[in-house]
This record gives structure tokens, sequence and C-alpha cells, in this order.
């Protein structure tokens, strides 16, 4: 019979993904894939009640919907003041999860090198094996979750195409800091690398920590491929609506590799997150306040079972070292964890190329009654 490629064989379906099945079947609470159980904005179901009836039912123009880019850019340049143009520095993609493959396409030729760092988010390794790139692994220590600036030189040094940045971090909460993302950009320039970030969770960052977008640093724009998303923001992730933003040359290459990977985003959807892209300052404020709130909730239990964690910067993440229950591995721990406590994270494993095997990802981007229930549940742990 014939096999299907070789490829397919350097990595496994998303553990993310398996975790929520998992979570399914025992009835468990699903901390394990991020995102909400608590609805978007009104304005934007009525927005999208809206859209159903107007002419949206047809393709998109496939970089994306003009007014949806209008709207997007001029979100950004009042962020930013970057003064992106709606027609030269944006593809609209199904999500940034097709943003991100589309970077890696554009940027990377078959055994190119990406630096990856590790823990990372489980679909940069299947990014880079799709586009032929090899990653090359820079430890983000925990509890920490800081780098060694000479492992990273070292990575550089082997002339890498690009290097993913993933800020704020996916798992491990942590904001780069603004001298990070210079010595960043330093040995980027150097080297002559990309910067392909993924940066979903920009307005999830809490104080006194400061999400600086890559491409706003002195130099930085023609070389960042900026990877984004309304997910997270507009708590929408089934939406699928995310971006692509470049410098005009890249965006051309990168419109191609979106055209024939998915045509374009959902037309109706572009049309109604037009009312999200166009919300006033406050609403950020307002989403920032909501998460900082979640997250006080679940730290608060958290603490109380006596697990070591480690604060997240950002984003709506928390690794929990469950190294003193005596597991001998995380996935053993995971699935205990959903049977017996009836909480589902995701075994920290899968993030990180070093044998990790001692942390559990929980998320909180869930209602407080929601986290509430979970922390009773995890309090047993404190009883045992
Ligand atoms: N980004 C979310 C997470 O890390 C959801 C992942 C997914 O399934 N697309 O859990």
């Amino acid at each position: 019979m014939p096999q299907p490629a070789h490829r397919l064989a350097s990595f496994n379906e998303s553990v993310i993904r398996a975790m929520t099945r998992l979570a399914n079947q025992h009835g468990s609470i699903n901390l394990a894939q991020g995102f909400p159980d608590f609805d978007p904005p009104e304005p934007l179901l009525a927005a999208l009640e809206r859209a159903t009836r107007g002419p949206f039912h047809q393709y998109a123009v496939t970089w994306g919907a003009p007014r949806f880019r209008q709207a997007l850019a001029a979100k950004i340049n009042r962020d930013t003041g970057l003064g992106i143009d709606p027609d030269q520095h944006l593809v609209v993609t199904c999500g940034s999860t097709e943003a991100m493959m589309a970077a890696m396409m554009t940027a990377c030729n078959p055994g190119d090198k990406v630096i990856v760092f590790s823990p990372f988010y489980e679909n940069y390794t299947a990014d880079a094996v799709l586009s032929g790139a090899i990653p090359i692994y820079v430890p983000l220590h925990p509890p920490q979750f800081n780098y060694d600036p000479e492992v990273l030189a070292a990575a550089f040094a082997q002339k890498p195409k690009a290097i993913i940045l993933c800020n704020p971090s996916n798992p491990s909460g942590k904001v780069f800091t603004r001298d990070e993302l210079m010595e960043i950009g330093r040995l980027a320039e150097l080297h002559d690398t990309f910067v392909i970030t993924d940066e979903v969770y920009e307005h999830i960052v809490y104080p006194p920590h400061e999400h600086i977008r890559f491409a706003t640093l002195p130099g930085m724009f023609e070389r960042t491929i900026t990877c984004n998303s309304l997910s997270k923001t507009y708590s929408i992730t089934g939406w699928r609506l995310g971006y692509v933003m470049a410098s005009p040359a890249v965006i051309q290459e990168a419109r191609k590799v979106h055209d024939f990977l998915t045509v374009g985003a959902a037309a109706p959807l572009q049309e109604a997150a037009v009312t999200g892209l166009e919300f006033p300052p406050p609403y950020y404020d307002e989403l920032l306040a909501i998460y900082s709130a979640k997250r006080d909730v679940f730290l608060s239990y958290l603490e109380q079972t006596g697990l070591p964690y480690t604060t997240p910067q950002g984003a709506y993440y928390v690794m929990v070292d469950i190294g003193s229950l005596g597991f001998a591995h995380d996935h053993e721990a995971a699935e205990w964890f959903t049977k017996e406590i009836g909480v589902t994270g995701v075994p920290g494993s899968s993030f990180f190329r070093e044998p990790v095997h001692n942390l559990i990802r929980f998320h909180f981007a869930k209602k407080e009654e929601t986290l509430h229930r979970a922390g009773e549940r995890l309090l047993k742990l404190a009883k045992k």
C-alpha cells in the first residue's frame, strides 16, 4: 500500500487538542486548550447577525476584505504609529495558525535553520517541518524562563533564516523585556535573520510588564514578519481570523502562500469583526482587567495547593510544578488530574525540547465561576 509522506512522522497530533478530548470524555474542567467559555462582546454578536443578512456570502478579497484591512490597519496604527498601509503591509489569514505557516513558508527554503525558544507553542515544530526548515532550540529555563545570551548567540552563529518569537509567550507566560528584544534584534541584524513573531496575547500583559511589538523596534520593521490574530483579543477563537504584517516585499510573497493554502478567511466573519477592531481604547483596558481578575482567582487556589508555579507576566497560562506529586511522567500526571481531580491541563513536556516532565500547563481564560469550580477541585491536592 502507498505510505503517507515521511515528513509526517517527525511530529505528532496536537497534545493540546488531545487533552480537550480527554477532558470531554471524563467530564473534567478543560483548562488545557486555551479558549474562553464566555461569549464575545455583545456588539460583535450583533454585528455577526447583521453580516449574515449582508452581501458577504462569497469569497472576500483573498488577502482580506478591504473594510477589515482598513479597520485593522487603523487599530495597529493607533497602537503603534507604524503607518501600516492596508494594501501593502497585511494579509488576513485563517487565524494566527495559518499566519505562522504562511510566514514560515514565505521566509524559509527547505533546509534552512530556524531558532525556536523552548518551551514553545506546539505548532512551531509542525510549521518548521512542513516548510522544510530545521529548528535550533534555545532553552528558556524554568521557573523564570530566561535564556542564556551565549546560547542564543551560538544559535544565531549557525546562520538561521529566521527566529520564531512568541511574545507574550505561550506556554511560559514570559513577556520579553525591551533589552531582550533589542539583543534579539542586534543578533538578527548581524546574521541577517527574519524575526517571525506570534503576538496573539499582545493585549493580555500584566503590569508592570509591557508588550513591545517587535516591528516597532528601531530598524526592525523590514525583517519582522508579525503574526497575530483576533482570537484572544475579542474572545472569538472559532472565527479563525488572523493576519500577517510585514514589509511590502514580504507581503507580496506571503499573499501567494495564503492564496493557495486557504484562498481567504471567512467573509461574513471579517465583516462582523470590523466592529471589534473599531472598539475604542477602553475596551482593551477592560479586557486586561478581566484577565487580571481571572489570574488572581486562579493563582489564589494554586497558592493554597502548595504546588510551585510561575506567575505569568502575560497571556493566560500558568506552568505548575507537579514534581512533588511523584509521577514518573507528566502525561501520567495530566491523566490523573483529569480522572481524579477533574481538572485537565496540558503535560508540559509537549512544549519542551528538553526532557522536562515536572510541569503542567493550565489556562485561566474561563468564567470566574468555572475557575472557582476548578480551584475547589484543585484544593484536594492540599489535603493529599
Ligand atoms: N492557543 C491555544 C493553546 O495554546 C489553543 C490552541 C489550539 O488548539 N489552536 O491552548
